[in-house]
């Protein structure tokens, strides 16, 4: 093991439910000089359409993530002892002005982005995404994207206005930030604006996977196809948590029932190894909704499941 890279701080040094809570319990980083990648919270909600509390996500996720223990059992993935990794802290978004929330975030990411460093996002509500796609297209050109959710996202405009949590994969696109054609969406559902809403994702040249196709299956047939339909570019992954079913995950703004189960979660986040992974992020997580604190826990894991994926991650034998 190399002694420079970051460890998470073990529950054997310090209790679980002490310490400074950062992702992880890693060291808090100042900035992405020296990272390889890094956690970064987005305390956004004020691009939510239904039931806020989102601004709350990035620090429920971080108090969630302490039980969590550097190795992967299920894959024996090693990502503390292969890459530097630490929490960045949060992205200053500006709680009275979406748009200048928006310019923040992609300043914030480009800003990870120049130091050669991948980020895993904590959101924070879905619009997001869209800086942070406009901070890697310009780095990588129009990208790849695997993105998980019940809503495709693809409105026009809501309220009259572009900007919104349920806008930025439209957005993307007339932007050109991703290539339609290497652009992925699973687990859509749930009641539309038109009978026709998802036709727009597979006009685009999207492969659009539906949750009521997947119920009740393994995803790794899935994910196989989806690796192979990916290719070799660079992929950015956005993993909306109200994909899963409400049963595994209340604590969100806007809940689909019939959802993915946290183990179909597990299989789509393998099942993207291999890949050439450039960013990610974990969005719409809601504390005020989540009760029991699973979402946030959920989100936690997932977040280290992504971690686990990106290229130079060593599995042990
Ligand atoms: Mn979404
Ligand atoms: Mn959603």
């Amino acid at each position: 093991m190399n002694g420079s890279l970051n460890q998470p701080l073990s529950g054997n040094d310090m209790p679980r439910f002490g310490g400074i809570a950062t992702m992880m319990r890693l060291p808090y980083a100042r900035t992405a000089s020296g990272l390889d990648a890094c956690f970064v919270g987005v305390p956004l909600d004020i691009g939510t359409s239904n039931r806020s509390g989102t601004r709350f996500g990035p620090r429920q996720i971080r108090a969630e993530s302490v039980l969590l223990r550097p190795y992967n059992m299920a894959t024996r993935a090693a990502p503390f002892d292969s890459l530097r990794v630490a929490d960045v802290g949060d992205i200053a978004t500006n709680p009275y002005n979406l748009l200048k929330s928006v310019d923040a975030i992609e300043r914030g990411i480009s800003d990870i982005l120049s130091h050669g460093c991948k980020p895993l996002s904590l959101g924070g509500d879905h619009t997001m995404t869209l800086p942070i796609l406009r901070a890697m297209a310009k780095k990588h050109g129009p990208l790849g994207l695997i993105h998980i959710d019940a809503h495709a996202d693809i409105n026009d405009t809501m309220f009259g206005e572009e900007i919104a949590h349920g806008t930025p994969f439209r957005r993307a696109v007339e932007e050109g930030l991703i290539n339609a054609r290497r652009t992925v969406q699973i687990g859509l559902r749930g009641t539309g604006y038109a009978a026709d809403d998802f036709d727009w994702s597979r006009q685009q040249g999207f492969k659009v996977y539906q949750a009521d196709a997947l119920w009740h299956r393994s995803l790794v047939p899935l994910m196989d196809e989806v690796r192979v339909h990916m290719g070799s570019g660079p992929v950015y992954i956005t993993f909306d948590i109200d994909s899963l079913d409400p049963s595994f995950a209340q604590g969100t703004g806007t809940p689909e029932i019939g959802g993915l189960t946290s183990m179909q979660a597990l299989e789509i986040v393998r099942g993207c190894w291999g890949l050439d992974i450039v960013g990610c992020d974990l969005v719409e997580v809601s504390p005020p909704f989540d009760t029991s604190g699973n979402t946030a826990l959920t989100a936690a894991n997932l977040l280290f499941e992504l971690l686990c994926i990106l290229p130079g991650v060593e599995r042990r034998n």
